[in-house]
């Protein structure tokens, strides 16, 4: 989409950055998507060169592994995942969203010994709030952490895990002690291939069907102390945290969707003609594709104001609830249009308007349902 506000957050580095990010997309992802989604699932060979190639610790530490970049560097590779429909692998929630936890609140010893595995690929990460009895009370959480000699004992279950099935390490939510509610939640570092950790379905879904989803199950599973992130009881804190962070990938990977979306529509309408025109040339055209373009244009600056406030720890939990509402509603609405714009084609898997009209209907979802950021931004009030 063409932007009359220029963009002024990426140096000329970042845009080289962004070129080797497309051109790996091009290359080595976009030829086996298909397949992918049959399998329902990503293999691990892809995430292995995916850290070769330094997606996924963009902003990971050099000292452990990564490539030290700051924020801006991730923001890019969520733009071109997003502007490519690439909705998995998902190396934002791998790279973005959950590596920045161990990096923030791990120690010494833990950053050293997980995140170079982390940015190699070698591990790839899932992250386990969400409960069969709810997600969006997070503070009601069940699945329990007891101390139990020099380490805790796991039980519960998990449902809606991104990576659930093809991941081998989990950041998961527990009570420590369910008597403090939300403060009484600590975080593990979980090895998934533990004893008594089982996974479940791969779960049916109307999009992403190249990320796999799964139920989890904790069965008496031992964990060391030093598998604990952050203090015990601490967990509720570094949450809310790290979901500010996640709320605004969301936002950052939404918008840039449904500009994709508006390149893909003007270009598939002119080509189309009916009743001796082309598609575009109807006046029913034009004016749904200038109000889309309206108010992508201004929600465009909003969004890069957010990442750069984001690089210096000044997003807050309303921002990132603004950001993420405001900007999956309308990509969500402006999907609808452009596909109703394809007409049946619109309608159809491998025409990509399809694939990121289903893909996208869940940024309303996760991250915390558009409902409850609507609760945090009133609180506010
Ligand atoms: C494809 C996919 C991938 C996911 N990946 C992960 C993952 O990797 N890790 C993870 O932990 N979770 C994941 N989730 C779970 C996701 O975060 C939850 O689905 C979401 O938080 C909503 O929880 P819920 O499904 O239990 O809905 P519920 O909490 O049961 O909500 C149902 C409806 O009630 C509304 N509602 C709830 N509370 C209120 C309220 N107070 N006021 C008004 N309305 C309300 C909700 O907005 C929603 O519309 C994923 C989900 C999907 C679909």
């Amino acid at each position: 989409m063409h932007f009359e506000i220029p963009r002024t957050l990426y140096t000329e580095e970042h845009e080289i950055f962004r070129e080797s990010i497309a051109k790996f997309l091009r290359d080595e992802v976009l030829p086996h998507y298909a397949s992918w989604e049959d399998a329902g699932r990503t293999p691990p060979e892809i995430w292995l060169r995916a850290g070769e190639f330094g997606i996924l610790g963009t902003s990971i530490p050099e000292q452990y592994g990564g490539m030290g970049g700051d924020f801006l560097y991730d923001a890019v590779v969520i733009e071109e995942l997003g502007r490519y429909s690439v909705a998995a692998p998902a190396w934002d929630l791998h790279g973005y969203i959950i590596a920045p936890f161990l990096i923030q609140y791990g120690t010494e010893k833990q950053k050293t010994s997980w995140l170079p595995y982390m940015a190699s690929g070698e591990h790839i990460a899932a992250i386990g709030l969400t409960e069969p009895g709810g997600g969006s009370d997070l503070k009601d959480l069940k699945t329990s952490a007891k101390l139990d000699g020099d380490g805790y004992v796991i039980n519960g279950a998990k449902t809606f895990i991104s990576n659930g099935h093809i991941a081998n390490r989990i950041l998961l939510a527990t009570k420590t002690d369910p008597s403090l509610g939300k403060k009484g939640i600590s975080l593990f570092w979980l090895d998934l291939n533990a004893d008594g950790v089982s996974r479940g379905r791969n779960l049916r879904k109307i999009g992403n069907k190249a990320q796999d989803t799964a139920e989890l199950f904790f069965d008496n599973v031992r964990v060391s102390t030093e598998c604990r992130l952050g203090a015990e009881n601490d967990g509720w804190r570094i949450l809310m945290n790290g979901l500010v962070r996640e709320r605004l990938v969301v936002a950052i990977r939404s918008i840039v969707i449904a500009e994709a979306a508006i390149d893909q529509t003007i270009s598939y309408t002119k080509d189309r003609k009916t009743f001796g025109q082309t598609v575009f040339d109807f006046q029913n055209t034009k004016f749904k594709l200038a109000e889309m373009v309206a108010d992508l244009e201004a929600l465009r600056p909003f969004v890069d104001h957010c990442i750069e406030l984001h690089l210096s720890g000044n997003v807050t939990p309303e921002l990132a609830a603004k950001a993420k509402l405001t900007i999956t509603e309308l990509a969500d609405r402006v999907l609808d249009e452009c596909l109703q714009l394809h007409g049946g084609y619109g309608y159809m898997w491998d025409v990509p308007i399809a694939r990121n009209w289903a893909d996208a209907r869940v940024h309303r979802i996760y991250a915390g349902t558009n409902e409850v950021m609507k609760h945090i931004i009133s609180r506010s009030l």
